[in-house]
This record gives structure tokens, C-alpha cells and sequence, in this order.
């Protein structure tokens, strides 16, 4: 059945339906640059296949957020102790629109890696995801350059709106539901000439994509001494700049609000401050009771302390063992256990990095080798 359409009023109704009791983000040109960012004025919001320079992901993997508060029972040096305060259900309510397909891509991938991860399952759970596409759009990426609708089986979403032109040049739009949670909201609404998208996995019928796995195969024969790697490790400053703006680079530490228990022995594994408000939360408790939290803050393996342990070893010695880890972590590991790289071409790690390595070109490169 084919859906009917929903007009440019009917879309402006409903983004302002959703502002009402939700955090509204979406795409917003700032200064001449498409951002993904929160949204105080519907009228702000652009709908278009343009990449955002800043993604979806810090709403769905905040920058930093406590995972436990608790309240150590005084005089005590017993963690078995503490009784746990945090309650799960808490999350901010929020929707994002106008997500384009790359991104809503890099979202399902995200949605597989953190499965089993109660925070972002249950951030994902307040959460209704609204993907925009103008189809054919084309992404002169390394992947899939070209997608049409047919991408919607394969992307998790709750609702998209694909943008048809009305006769009269106005803006129709092609609403399909990807979800219960999807249907729900636009019933409540009072919009029902929607289709149902059913998600039929991250692999198309077809099989795995097939660039991915040629590139997988490039990547048993190299290492960081191979000569795309050893001349990307002289070239790299390693600012990281590339994987925190990358949607689907998910690097954390964990940090206790609260000084050892047990004197150092040795150097103690070196993890960046916290900011302001939570560093030093738990220190008041230390061993004489009162509260403690243990903080996920987002970091990168490009740091040359992320893989440094007690006593001081680093896995990753140099700049060139560094990058190689990046590469073979989205190329290598990550097609390995979910079927998928990753990286969905987005371009993003190319256009902010300040000595200008190019993804595609290193791609090139390794091609070659
Ligand atoms: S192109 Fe770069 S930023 Fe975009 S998904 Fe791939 S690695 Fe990440
Ligand atoms: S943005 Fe460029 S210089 Fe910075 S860490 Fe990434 S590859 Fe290295």
C-alpha cells in the first residue's frame, strides 16, 4: 500500500508536538556549518541529505555521565557496602530529527555494540529517532554511494521521512514507521497514513558488502610497521579530533569520585580529569562514609596514556601502533563481530583533521598494499 503524504504544515505541527515535553535536536546550520545540535525554534531545523559536521552521538553517548552513585555506609573500607542510589529510567526524554541515512546507519551499528548496555539501552528507550532522506541521495563515500528507499529495511529508526515535491513545488513527505514507539507517537499525534518499515537486519539480502570485506582482506597482511602506517604515524599529531567526531568511535574510561582505598603501588593508570562539577564528588565519603560515583567519560585511543596500565606498559607504543589500532578496529574487529565496519563514509574524520589524512585515501593505500 502506498502511503499518502504529509504536508509542510502537518511536519511543522508535529516537530512542534514533539518539543513539548522532549529535548528536540536536530540539523542547524550555525555559521554557514550544518551541526546536529538541541533545538529551541522548529523553524531552525533544515532538512536535508547533508552530512552534519557534528553527528547524533553525543545525544545517545553523553561526553560524560555517572553510571553508579552511592552512599558509603561510615566508618567503612568496604566497597561490599555502598549501597547503590542510581535508578535506571531516569533518562532525558528526547527526539531527534531530520538523521540522515549514513547516520541512522552508524545508529544501528551503535545500537548492536551496546546491546548489552543498560544505559544506552535505556537512553535509546526515551529516545524517538526521526531519519530524513531525499532518495537517490548520494554520499561520495567508500561504501554505499547511493541509497534509495529500500535502505529503510535495513536501518533501525522509529520514524523517517522521505521528501517528495507536490505539483506545486510545495513539500510533501512519505512518513514510514520503524517501530511500536514510532506508530505510538504519530497515532497520538493524530497521524495515521503512515507505512511500516520492518527492519530485516543490518546485512542486506545480498550478503555482506562486499568493499568491506575486500578492505578486511587488505588488512591481514599489514601491521604498524607496514609503510601506509609508519608514514601515517610520522604524519598524525594525534589530537583525536577524528574519533570524537566520529559517530561511530565509542571510546570510554571509567573513573571512581573517590580516592584509593589502598595506597599506589607504582603509577596509577593515568585517566583525564573530570570536569569541575564531578571531579572530586565522592572525596568528602572516602573512608568515612558519604557519597561516591563512578563516571563513563569519553576518551580516544588516539591518547597515547588510553592504553597505558598500572606500572606504566602501554599496549599501543607509538603513533603508528596508534592509527594501525584505529583502522584495524574499524576494518578488521568490528566487521569480524557485527557483520559491519566501523565507519559509514561519513567523511567527518577528513574534514576536521588539522594535517589532512584523508580516510578514503588511507583506504586507497591500503588497497594497494
Ligand atoms: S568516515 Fe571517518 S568519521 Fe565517518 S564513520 Fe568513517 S571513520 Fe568515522
Ligand atoms: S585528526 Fe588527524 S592528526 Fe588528529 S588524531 Fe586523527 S588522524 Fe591524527
Amino acid at each position: 500500500m502506498l502511503a499518502k503524504f504529509m504536508t509542510q504544515k502537518q511536519l511543522e505541527s508535529f516537530f512542534k508536538y514533539l518539543k513539548k515535553g522532549n529535548l528536540l535536536a536536530g540539523p542547524v546550520r550555525e555559521g554557514g556549518i550544518l551541526n546536529f545540535t538541541e533545538i529551541d525554534n522548529i523553524n531552525e531545523i533544515e532538512l536535508t541529505n547533508e552530512i552534519p559536521l557534528h553527528s547524533f552521538k553525543r545525544f545517545l553517548l553523553p561526553v560524560k555521565e555517572v553510571l553508579e552513585t552511592s552512599e558509603q555506609k561510615s566508618p567503612c573500607t568496604c566497597l561490599r557496602r555502598q549501597v547503590p542510589l542510581y535508578k535506571r529510567g531516569n533518562a532525558t526524554k528526547m527526539a531527534l530529527v531530520g538523521v540522515t541515512a549514513p547516520d541512522l546507519k552508524a545508529i544501528t551499528i551503535l545500537n548492536h555494540v551496546f546491546e548489552k548496555d543498560p544505559f544506552y539501552q535505556n537512553r535509546l528507550k526515551n529516545t524517538i529517532i526521526i531519519g530524513y532522506g531525499e532518495f537517490p541521495c548520494e554520499y561520495k563515500g567508500l561504501f554505499a554511494v547511493r541509497y534509495e528507499e529500500n535502505i529503510l529495511e535495513h536501518i533501525q529508526f522509529d520514524i523517517f521521512i522521505v521528501k517528495e515535491t507536490a505539483p506545486r513545488g510545495n513539500m510533501e513527505c512519505k512518513i514510514f514507521t520503524g517501530s511500536d514507539d514510532g506508530q505510538k507517537v504519530l497515532d497520538k499525534f493524530g497521524y495515521r497514513n503512515y507505512e511500516n518499515a520492518q527492519f530485516a537486519g543490518l546485512v542486506p539480502e545480498e550478503g555482506k558488502d562486499k568493499s568491506m570485506i575486500r578492505i578486511r582482506k587488505a588488512m591481514e597482511n599489514l601491521s604498524p610497521e607496514s609503510g601506509v602506517f609508519k608514514e601515517l604515524g610520522e604524519k598524525c599529531i594525534e589530537c583525536g579530533r577524528c574519533s570524537i567526531i566520529c559517530p561511530l568511535c565509542f571510546c570510554f574510561c571509567l573513573k571512581d569520585g573517590q580516592p584509593p582505598l589502598t595506597p599506589p603501588f607504582g603509577k596509577l593508570p593515568p585517566i583525564r580529569r573530570l570536569p569541575a562539577e564531578l571531579e572530586g564528588a565522592g572525596r568528602a565519603g572516602s573512608c568515612k562514609g558519604g557519597e561516591t560515583i563512578m563516571c563513563r567519560t569519553a576518551t580516544t585511543c588516539f591518547y597515547s596514556e588510553f592504553s597505558e596500565v598500572a606500572g606504566g606498559h602501554k599496549f599501543l607504543k607509538n603513533p603508528a601502533e596508534r592509527i594501525f589500532n584505529w583502522y584495524e578496529h574499524k576494518f578488521a574487529r568490528m566487521p569480524d563481530e557485527f557483520s559491519a565496519p566501523g565507519c559509514v563514509s561519513c567523511g567527518r574524520c577528513a574534514r576536521v583533521c588539522p594535517v589532512g589524512i584523508n580516510i578514503r585515501e588511507v583506504i586507497g593505500k591500503i588497497m594497494e598494499s
